[in-house]
C-alpha cells in the first residue's frame, strides 16, 4: 500500500501476517485499534506481549501451559493412563467442552501430510511413545481430525504404537467427513469419543 504512515503501514503489515487475516481485513483492524479507543489498543498491545512471555506448551503433552506442566496434566484426578491425541491444542478444547473426558491429552502439533512436506519427525511421535512407556499408558484414542491427512495420521501412529502393548483407538464414524475436531459440535464429538472403534492391527 502506499501512502499510509510508516507505522500504520508496519501495523497492517504485521496483522496481515496472521493466518486468514488478508490485507483488507489487516486494514481494518489497523484502523479500529488506532481509532478506538487508546486504551483498548495498549491492552491488546500488552495482552500479545504477556501471553508470549508467559505461554508456552507443557512439557507432558504439549497443550498451552503457564507453568512447566498444563492444569489438565497437573489435575490428579484425571485417568493418567489414558491419552487421546489430538492435532492442535484447540482441539483440546473441544473435547474438554465436552466434560466427559477424564485422561490426559497428547497434541500432535500437526498431522503428516506428505503433499505438503510435513513428515511425521515433525510430530510429537517421539514424545508419546516414550509417555507410553514410562507412564505405563492402557489405552491411547486416536482423536486426528476425519480428513485424509487426519485419518493417514491415525493409521501411522496405530502401527507405530502396534508393539507397545496398549489399546488403540479411533474416534467414531459420526464425525462429519472432512470434519475437524475444532469445529464439531459437542453432541456430535460426545457420540464419536463414546462409540470409539478399537483398531486391530
Ligand atoms: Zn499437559
Amino acid at each position: 500500500l502506499t501512502g499510509l504512515p510508516q507505522h500504520f503501514q508496519r501495523l497492517v503489515d504485521e496483522l496481515a501476517r496472521l493466518p486468514s487475516i488478508g490485507g483488507k481485513s489487516a486494514l481494518r483492524l489497523a484502523y479500529h485499534i488506532i481509532s478506538a479507543n487508546p486504551e483498548q489498543g495498549q491492552a491488546l498491545a500488552a495482552a500479545v506481549e504477556q501471553a508470549i512471555a508467559n505461554i508456552s506448551f507443557c512439557s507432558r503433552c504439549f497443550f498451552f501451559a503457564e507453568a512447566e506442566q498444563c492444569v489438565v496434566c497437573n489435575n490428579p484426578s484425571r485417568d493418567q493412563r489414558t491419552l487421546c491425541v489430538v492435532e492442535k491444542p484447540m482441539d483440546v478444547l473441544a473435547v474438554e467442552r465436552m466434560g466427559e473426558y477424564r485422561g490426559l491429552y497428547h497434541v500432535l502439533h500437526g498431522v503428516w501430510a506428505p503433499l505438503r512436506g510435513i513428515s511425521p519427525d515433525k510430530l510429537k511421535l517421539k514424545e508419546l511413545t516414550q509417555r507410553i512407556e514410562q507412564d505405563q499408558v492402557l489405552e491411547v484414542i486416536l482423536a486426528t481430525s476425519s480428513t485424509v491427512e487426519g485419518d493417514a495420521t491415525a493409521s501411522y501412529i496405530a502401527r507405530m504404537l502396534a508393539q507397545h502393548g496398549v489399546s488403540v483407538s479411533r474416534l467414531a464414524q459420526g464425525m462429519p467427513k472432512g470434519g475437524e475436531l475444532e469445529y464439531a459440535d459437542d453432541l456430535t464429538l460426545s457420540r464419536a469419543l463414546s462409540g470409539r472403534n478399537r483398531l486391530s492391527i
